[in-house]
């Protein structure tokens, strides 16, 4: 199998042949890790090597905190609000895509909303550039890539205000200047690990923002001060994300991964883009080199293909129910042969039926 899916998605097999291995016997202990208290040495040092793990392949300074939360990317559509966004005060967002907009809607609920620009217009086919960013409000927020629409920001926008991201679907697969975000979230189910667990980079000095009081279990600051470790941490979801935060370490980190996302991105939309059955709606400066979304305009013609990826055993390529057509998803665990192997398809299907 070739596994092309968005989400939760293709993870190294070492990390899969580890991760079963530690569900009958953790680290020769005679216990599974599904059975070990999460106050024990052994899954400290779980925890404490996933966060050195993140905190050294992001090169983050010491003013940034990282957390192991629950609930998902989506509860950060309303937490960084509700931590971060007074009553009265404003904060400006980048209204890029489905994920971007949920969180537009959620922060309405806790203050005032500047969506600074927008690329509705056009199904979310582009990034928006020439916006201004006021230099008044709370935070910026935008998405830094769009898993549904397949569109990327490929350079973070210039501001003086605290600048919030949501990196779910391309954390760790470029080389960023991540010390330049006062937040950074990111569902693990993509690049990290299993689904699950949340992982959150947060500048200390950000917390306590909008200065309201707030459920225990929903502010930063407890987090913070009980090392993500305030109620039971997914324990499991924890594991998983270290043994490939592990793998990342030992291929040679972000940088080396970007080199291999680079090439598997360019194959697949050199080939794409030499057929015209395929129509690419993204614009060519603004692709996800996460996730590749194409179409084929006879409906005929696109049910024959998504079966003959199904009869070549390549998962995961139909395109997200609300915008249909097609998305592959070169994730860093995608090795370049299965994007090699999906060309080789694409073109052998280009030729047959063209
Ligand atoms: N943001 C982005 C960019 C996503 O791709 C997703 C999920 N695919 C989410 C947020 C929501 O994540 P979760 O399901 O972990 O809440």
């Amino acid at each position: 199998m070739h596994n092309f899916n968005a989400g939760p998605s293709i993870l190294p097999k070492e990390v899969f042949q580890e991760a079963s291995k530690a569900i009958l016997d953790f680290n020769n202990t005679g216990l599974s890790i599904l059975e070990i208290g999460h106050r024990t040495p052994l899954f400290e040092g779980v925890l404490n090597e996933a966060v050195s793990l993140l905190k050294e392949l992001m090169s983050l300074d010491s003013n940034k905190e990282v957390l192991f939360l629950h609930g998902g990317a989506s509860t950060q559509f309303f937490q960084i609000p509700m931590n971060l966004l007074a009553e009265g005060k404003t904060a400006a967002y980048l209204d890029c895509g489905v994920w971007g907009s949920k969180a537009i809607k959620e922060a309405k609920l806790f203050g005032n909303v500047n969506v600074v620009a927008s690329s509705k217009d056009k199904n979310y086919s582009y990034i928006p550039t020439g916006y201004e960013i006021p230099s008044d409000v709370s935070y910026f927020h935008y998405t830094t890539n769009n898993t549904i629409e397949g569109t990327e920001m490929h350079s973070i926008p210039q501001t003086n205000v605290p600048l919030i991201a949501d990196m779910s679907s391309d954390i760790l697969s470029t080389v960023m200047d991540f010390n330049k975000f006062s937040l950074i979230y990111a569902g693990a189910q993509k690049n990290i690990g299993a689904a699950g667990v949340n992982i959150l980079v947060i500048d200390k000095n950000i917390v306590g923002l909008a200065g309201r009081k707030l459920p225990t279990m929903m502010d930063y600051k407890s987090h913070i001060d009980n090392g993500s470790m305030l109620n039971t941490p997914p324990v499991f979801a924890v594991y998983v994300c270290m043994l490939t935060l592990r793998w990342l370490k030992k291929i040679g980190g972000v940088a080396a991964i970007e080199k291999i996302n680079d090439q598997k991105a360019s194959l697949l939309y050199n080939t794409l883009d030499a057929l015209p059955m395929f129509n690419l709606p993204v614009a060519k400066e603004d692709r996800s080199k996460m996730n590749v979304v194409f179409t084929i305009s006879d409906p005929e013609v696109e049910k024959a293909f998504l079966q003959t990826c199904k009869d070549n055993g390549m998962y995961g390529v139909k395109g997200h129910r609300s915008v249909g057509g097609f998305r592959a998803s070169l994730y860093n665990a995608l090795p370049l042969e299965s994007v090699q192997a999906l060309c080789g398809l694409i073109k052998d299907f280009a030729t047959k039926k063209g």
